[in-house]
């Protein structure tokens, strides 16, 4: 099946930064944890949360111990002050764009402004404007709210974060024709807006829509409503469980939007799920190319293809002959089977950010430990023929690596404290990815220049950094949840793809200025386009933008095989033309 994910879907920043809020005072705030009401209307979210320890606190009680996550609508501030005095530690994670609203009613009702809010009434967003204008608060919910309105002299017009922005223009201008001199303050966040002018574009190209997203979350109706009216065949589950195949099978292409509540693990199952459904249109090639990357990408194999691939290519540059080949063949094994290992580990993270795939790797358990130790042995006997030094590198990795697998799936408290180190893990798997792919096949040779081997190290470190990185964002979900530290959750998403842009930018200089100062092998300069392509993904890599995340994946192996593809192109060109490459 051909799914189109819309460009803007799920999670919007505020209830993004209110989970992640939820999900950090799990681990290390005052136990219990509560929020204030249900932190968004989603029952998967609201499941992971309890499960974490975060329950709902419906009532403040008179006395109370642990800690209360104010959620992203935000709250009166008598009721935070009640909550302090029980006793509870409190952690704030109302949405900074309400928070805005909340200072305008404020700081306008200080001054003696009358605060007009356009809102729905009983809404706990606009219950907690209304309770900073104090007194000077007026809510307007109807069109005769306008016509009770008393006669003002100094007032400002606030609206709700979630309204339409075509009624608060309209109930704007009659406020003024009733009470001229009145300020409007347009605080309508976009977030919601923009979900729904992607589903309308989204409705043109596909001939049905799936709206994912809990049955009481208003947004999520209006998306569903919404794709309706543009005449799309629409589907409104809560998750993939409810899909109804057997009516989807009939199109051959969907789309697939959520509302701001849904978040990106429920999302990503509900397309996975539809991606695996015959289309109607689809050709026997399509389907068996979509498998195929598919069971490629879920068995590691793309990833070991990836290893050997940037092996051959550093081979290829160094003019390593049978050796590259050798040498690539041993670092695939080995970074494949590393890689399987410690994906089997983190299968629990994998659950939230790929749950087709800690399926199949629950499912193929057994053969894939098989295949990874088969794997790993063999490289060591291949890095035989590379020389002495080469083999006790690779056994001293390798045996490091099993010792380390081993001592995860028997002690639980290793397993406690390996999570605390993971944060270095985007440092050692370039480290490790280098050493196969660049010190391995020329630690046992006299002949290569050592300037040239620590340069390529270097460069090599650098790519796999930016891919390790990529994929730390791509799974920041996952891993926030089961509090794995890799490098996106310590620096955070938006300063990790800062860290990549300014790496890949690095690399992209270097290489090309190695390659014009004559310093390095003319194959060096493969690295430059590799590393404009992670800087590419890295420009794309928004925190809403999750149909890119998806097949992110995909793309960051695919660059090290294109890094392969062009250095063999070069030097075939390089034969073609008479002079070596
Ligand atoms: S919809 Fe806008 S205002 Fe409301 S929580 Fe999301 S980002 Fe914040």
């Amino acid at each position: 099946m051909r799914v189109k994910l819309a460009r803007v879907a799920g999670f919007c920043m505020g209830v993004r930064r209110a989970m992640e809020i939820a999900l950090e005072a799990s681990r290390n705030a005052p136990k219990p944890v509560y929020t204030l009401g249900p932190l968004i209307h989603n029952p998967s979210a609201l499941a992971l949360l309890e499960k974490q320890g975060v329950s709902i606190l419906k009532e403040i009680p008179r006395k109370g111990e642990g800690t209360v996550i104010i959620r992203a609508h935000g709250a009166p501030p008598s009721t935070i002050e009640k909550l302090k005095r029980a006793g509870f530690s409190i952690k704030n994670a109302t949405c900074p764009k309400v928070v805005k609203v909340q200072m305008l009613a404020k700081t306008y009702a200080s001054k003696g402004y009358n605060c007009v809010l356009i809102g729905d009434k009983g809404h706990a967003e606009v219950i907690g404007i209304l309770a900073h204008a104090g007194e000077k608060g007026i809510l307007v919910s109807s069109e005769e709210d306008i016509e009770k309105l008393p006669t003002l002299n100094k007032y400002i017009i606030l609206a709700q974060t979630t309204q339409d922005r075509k009624r608060f223009e309209k109930w704007c201008k009659k406020i003024l024709e009733k009470n001229p001199g009145g300020k409007i303050f347009d605080t309508i966040c976009d977030a919601t807006f923009r979900r729904q002018h992607e589903v309308r574009r989204l409705a043109k190209h596909v001939e049905a829509i799936v709206v994912v997203g809990g049955k009481n979350s208003a947004n999520t109706k209006r998306l569903a409503e919404i794709a309706s009216e543009c005449n799309a065949f629409t589907l409104a589950v809560e998750t993939a469980e409810d899909l109804d195949l057997e009516k989807l099978k009939n199109f051959s292409s969907i789309g697939v939007t959520a509302g701001a509540s849904t978040p990106n693990w429920v999302i990503n199952q509900v397309v996975k799920q539809l991606e695996a459904l015959p289309g109607k249109k689809e050709t026997i090639l399509e389907r068996g190319t979509k498998k195929l990357i598919r069971f490629l990408l879920e068995a590691n194999l793309m990833t070991g293809l990836a290893g050997f691939c940037l092996a051959l290519g550093i081979g290829l540059i160094l003019r390593l002959g049978l050796r590259s080949i050798i040498g690539a063949c041993a670092a695939g094994g080995y970074i494949y089977a590393m890689h399987t290992l410690n994906r089997l580990l983190n299968r629990e993270a994998g659950r939230y950010n790929d749950p087709l795939r800690a399926n199949f790797l629950t499912i193929h358990q057994k053969a894939l430990i098989g295949f990874s130790i088969f794997l790993s042995i063999l490289s060591i006997l291949i890095s035989f023929y590379l020389g002495e030094n080469a083999f006790l590198m690779y056994l001293a990795l390798s045996l490091l690596g099993a010792l380390y697998t081993a001592r995860l799936f028997t002690d639980k408290k290793f397993r406690k404290k390996r999570l605390s180190l993971s944060g270095t893990k985007s440092f050692f798997v370039p480290l490790a990815w280098s050493i196969v792919s660049v010190i391995a096949p020329t630690i046992d040779l006299n002949s290569v220049n050592q300037q040239v081997i620590i340069i390529l190290f270097a460069l090599a470190f650098a790519i796999v950094f930016l891919r390790s990185a990529l994929l730390d964002v791509l799974e920041i979900h996952g891993d926030k949840i089961v509090g794995r530290e890799t490098i996106a959750v310590i620096l955070g998403e938006s300063k990790t793809i800062k860290l990549i842009k300014i790496v890949a930018f690095l690399t992209a200089i270097t290489s090309l200025a190695l390659v014009v100062w004559k310093i390095t092998p003319i194959g060096v300069i493969c690295f430059l386009p590799i590393s404009l392509l992670f800087l590419l993904l890295s420009f794309k890599l928004k925190g809403e933008a999750i149909g890119l995340l998806l097949r992110l994946e995909l793309f960051v192996e695919l660059n090290f095989i294109l890094f392969a593809l062009l250095i063999i192109i070069l030097k075939l060109i390089g034969i073609k033309l008479g002079f070596k490459i």
